[in-house]
């Protein structure tokens, strides 16, 4: 089994833990699938702002690249997707949680590039420089500097991720830019209606723009009752699928930042939850799902800078 996780919150929980990266949730250890390729998100949280903000996301990668440098046979940052001599190890590519991380400013975008980062949610929950978050009270959308970012972004080749982001926002968004961008970790909303998912409109235009969505494993996204197990996350599959998602369905895991099953914790639950679905898809459909998606995807925006 190949996996391609589109979002978890490792780096920052074993941060503010003052772990390892190898001290989290991942098997970072044990080389448990085929291929592995692990975005690492910064997560910044709604009551970090500006400087403050911005350090932390400092602090953030310089863990990441010393786990790298230190277990070099365990994690290393990915600067080729075709670049097979490393799939042993985790090969991880950093996000950003929250574009609060830019404390405001579009040279840190620059910089933030310069250090790795290629994919980026414009908001957390609430409100930030960027604009409103998908929980703020007042749904002001993006701001002219989150447009602005956007822009650059998209210049710079780091892709704009919808998760946690207003309803009016990512109307701005798709009015303001015709690429296409990428829900890390968000479900259906049609199939559970939680303000985090995403409507059918939401996910027909990702579909249009040949984004990707990553279906995210935290329980109360996944269905108001009976969480547990493989079929919650079947039901999301299912429904994207119904709306023509076969080219941007994928995983995005939320491990160290969600409530999981205990049937999808560690890489049995994953391998379990891929026995399922080739149960229910075509095994090249769960493959595609799994990994090739997102590699398809990602496989141009990867690589050039180093830090
Ligand atoms: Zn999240």
């Amino acid at each position: 089994m190949k996996l391609f996780d589109l979002h978890c919150d490792t780096l920052t929980e074993t941060l503010k833990k003052k772990k390892s990266l190898l001290d989290g949730s991942l098997p970072l250890s044990d080389s448990p699938y085929e291929e592995w390729v692990q975005f690492f998100a910064v997560f910044i949280h709604d009551n970090q702002r500006g400087e403050e903000a911005w350090r932390f996301f400092l602090r953030s990668v310089e863990a990441f690249y010393s786990a790298c440098a230190l277990y070099p046979d365990r994690v290393c940052r990915v600067n080729d997707l075709d670049d097979s001599s490393v799939s042993s190890c985790c090969r991880g590519i950093l996000s950003i949680e929250g574009g609060a991380a830019l404390g405001g400013k579009l040279e840190h975008l620059e910089e933030a590039y310069a250090l790795g980062v290629r994919m980026m949610t414009l908001t957390w929950n609430r409100d930030c420089e960027l604009g409103s978050g998908i929980l703020s009270s007042i749904d002001r959308g993006l701001s002219e500097f989150g447009k602005a970012v956007v822009l650059r972004m998209n210049q710079l080749g780091m892709v704009a991720d919808v998760s946690h982001l207003s309803r009016k926002g990512f109307e701005d968004l798709c009015a303001l830019t015709d690429q296409p961008f990428v829900a890390s970790h968000s479900n259906a909303y049609a199939v559970c209606p939680n303000p985090r998912n995403l409507t059918d409109e939401q996910i027909k235009e990702i579909i249009r723009r040949g984004g990707l969505i990553g279906l995210n494993f935290h329980m109360p996204f996944l269905a108001l009752s009976d969480q547990d197990g493989y079929a919650p996350i079947l039901h999301h599959a299912e429904h994207i699928l119904s709306l023509g998602g076969e080219r941007v369905l994928a995983i995005g895991t939320d491990i160290d930042g969600a409530d999981l099953s205990p049937r999808l914790t560690g890489p049995d639950g994953l391998r379990g939850l891929y026995d399922e679905m080739c149960r229910v898809f075509p095994k090249i459909r769960v493959d595609e799902i799994f990994y090739y998606n997102a590699f398809r995807f990602f496989k141009s925006k990867i690589g050039v800078a180093h830090p």
